[in-house]
């Protein structure tokens, strides 16, 4: 038998997480529970899951910055559990580099529904996150971390939102994102243009990254949806 997908339940409230080790352990995962922050992060650390559930209003460390900490180290997949359900904390989840968001109550069959699927999207290998990424042979390069772009080697000028849009994509390349998660994920909860401000990033970029503009290999238009990265199964990753 394969070894069981690991799960971090960090999660205050004793109730809510032991309903959730048993719900989640009877579909076959083992559970990982931390009733606080510090405790959270320890356990992250030291167990490598290959899942979180993160509680938000957490003691001693807040979710919103162990999320932060995870995120410098690990792609691992983080959903977000929390009482908050404002758009805006919403909007700062994704943000902050969650992959989900539950608000409770919630059912548990949702959540494992929520969590099952974002495991088989991760399957595919794109789990770490590495700060440097390649593909095609090279032809196209980004440095997360010193937000670096290379087209052929040459560094290639994108303005501050162009780069937000470019790495949101990257970061999460089986996802579709819609016009309007990228407005809200890249360029921010003030922004009030309008979705169409966002293809005209895309066309910018398409211009510096893409050899033809019309057959885009690396943006790819998904109709009637909005965007995804298409250099996925063609990414050679360094670390
Ligand atoms: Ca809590």
């Amino acid at each position: 038998m394969p070894e069981a997908l690991k799960i971090l339940v960090v999660e205050d409230e004793v109730k809510i997480s032991d309903a959730l080790r048993a719900y989640l352990e009877n579909a076959g995962y083992a559970v990982y529970a931390a009733f606080d922050g510090e405790a959270g992060l320890a356990m992250f650390n030291e167990l490598s899951p290959d899942l979180v559930v993160l509680d938000l209003m957490l003691p001693k460390i807040s979710g919103e910055k162990i999320c932060q900490e995870i995120r410098r180290a690990s792609r691992v997949p983080v959903i977000m559990l929390t009482a908050k359900s404002g758009l805006d904390d919403k909007i700062s989840g994704f943000a902050l580099g969650a992959d989900d968001y539950v608000t409770k109550p919630f059912s548990p069959r949702e959540l494992l529904a929520r969590i099952q699927s974002i495991l088989r999207r991760c399957s595919g290998g794109i789990s770490p996150l590495y700060s440097r990424m390649s593909w095609n042979g090279g032809d196209l390069e980004l440095d997360l971390e010193s937000r670096a772009l290379l087209k052929r080697g040459a560094p290639v000028n994108v303005t501050p939102n162009e780069f937000k849009i470019l790495s949101s994509l990257v970061r999460y390349p089986q996802k579709t994102f819609t016009r309007e998660e990228l407005i809200d994920i890249a360029l921010g909860e003030d922004f009030d243009g309008f979705d169409r401000t966002v293809d005209s990033h895309v066309k910018n970029l398409r211009g510096k990254i893409e050899d033809d503009t019309a057959n885009p290999q690396y943006i790819i238009t998904v109709r009637g949806v909005g965007y995804k990265f298409g250099g996925a199964d063609r990414a050679r990753k360094n670390a």
